[in-house]
């Protein structure tokens, strides 16, 4: 039970829907004042309800306390991905040196013609086809490789038992492991490709999804469907899925050059920086934006000295928690301050702020822990915020007292 009532503004329907047209125009990316009060305005009530926080609650620490940034910095946010990764225009320097054309794009429409496949016999899922030794048949064997020291990117060539030829490459540190894995199978096809005419190559791979990817004819991925082109044409490359067992000398030795690749590698930067990247980057920026106007913010300072940075990850501060720490709540203090009273006394005689019932009030004896040290207050509050035994007391004390109201107010 809520004793001021939180009810959703009344703001125009009309105005939500012309603000969420904007949103897909560029003006996201710099709001005014003027259009961030109104963001705020808009999200505030929703804070409000899902905390369950008294309504004079500061919207900054509310965003804080719940991990929401506020709502301008989040449009920003989308209105920054959009411009880098959907119509291609640069962000300013001083947000990402990323350019557009480091970017993985989405390849849309049909890359060939609906009409031609891959020769049935091109592809193969089934495992255990161990390499052949015959004269005239290429194997090549790739492998991709993320390890702590970056991504690498190799295959080999084995004809007759003789290594014939082997390729390796150090991909940017931001590329995936699927990324390293195509890379390594467009190298192979185009190398195959190459081959004198009336050699039949077979690629093993050992990542399923490299294959699927790059014999889907209807792929995005740009790098699957120029392997799906150098296919289509060569249909005396075959590629083969291959189950990673030791044993397989082949396999072995390409996880080995891909390995090494991650630290000694040629780098190799025809392989773009993948779309969850450009987003983590932003995703950085808007919690950086977020921190300093946390810190630089003149509201909400109670919760900013007990929590100073701004996170993502849902704390687990529950709506009696809220109430304490911002000491908006029933309090008689609170109760004055905000003109809802004309007394800040207790009815106990001691001025009823979030402390008092902490600490003195002899209504909530049971709760009670130390008292700070005098001009401790902050590091008291702190260290209470973050012991798990005197949150369960401070979510003791605001149930009793808001479920005992009569009992506390002054006589
Ligand atoms: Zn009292």
């Amino acid at each position: 039970m809520r004793d001021l009532p939180i009810t959703l503004d009344p703001f125009s329907a009309t105005e939500v829907l012309l603000l969420l047209r904007n949103v897909r125009r560029s003006w996201c990316l710099n709001p005014t004042f003027k259009m961030k009060r109104k963001l705020s305005s808009i999200q505030r009530p929703f804070l409000l309800h899902i905390s369950g926080a008294y309504r004079t609650t500061p919207t900054a620490a509310l965003q804080t306390i719940l991990s929401i940034p506020p709502l301008h910095m989040q449009l920003q946010f989308e209105a920054r991905f959009t411009s880098i990764y959907r119509l291609r225009i640069p962000l300013p320097p001083f947000i990402t040196d990323t350019q557009p054309h480091d970017l993985e794009m989405k390849a849309t429409g049909w890359s060939t013609h609906p009409s031609e496949h891959l020769k049935p016999n091109q592809i193969s899922f089934e495992d255990g086809e161990a390499y052949i030794a015959r004269k005239d048949i290429i194997n090549i064997f790739t492998d991709g490789s993320k390890t702590e020291h970056g991504v690498g990117t190799a295959f080999c060539v084995l004809t007759n038992d003789i290594w014939a030829y082997q390729w390796s490459a150090k991909l940017n540190d931001n590329n995936t492991v699927f990324q390293a894995e195509l890379t390594a199978l467009h190298e192979a096809v185009i190398y195959a490709s190459h081959l004198p005419n009336h050699n039949t190559s077979k690629i093993h791979v050992d990542n399923r999804a490299s294959i699927m990817e790059s014999s889907n004819s209807k792929s995005t991925n740009e790098t699957a469907r120029k392997i799906f082109k150098i296919l289509l044409s060569n249909p005396r490359i075959k590629v083969s899925w291959v189950k990673v067992h030791a044993g397989n000398i082949g396999i072995e030795r390409a996880d080995q050059l891909a390995k090494d690749a991650t630290q000694h590698g040629q780098p190799y930067s025809h392989t773009k920086l993948p779309k969850p990247h450009i987003k983590g980057l932003l995703r950085k920026r808007m919690l950086r934006e977020w921190q300093t106007s946390w810190k630089n913010g003149d509201i909400g300072r109670k919760i900013y000295n007990i929590m100073p940075s701004v996170s993502l990850h849902p704390t687990n501060w529950i709506r009696e928690d809220v109430i304490f720490f911002s000491q908006h709540g029933p309090f008689p203090a609170y109760l004055k301050r905000f003109h809802l009273s004309d007394s800040d006394y207790c009815s106990c005689g001691g001025i009823g702020t979030a402390r008092h019932y902490a600490t003195q009030c002899i209504y909530t004896v049971s709760w009670h822990m130390r008292k700070p040290a005098p001009n401790f207050e902050q590091e008291w509050l702190k260290r209470v915020a973050n012991n798990l035994v005197s949150r369960q007391k401070i979510r003791g004390i605001i149930k009793f007292i808001s479920e005992n109201r009569d009992l506390f107010r002054p006589p």
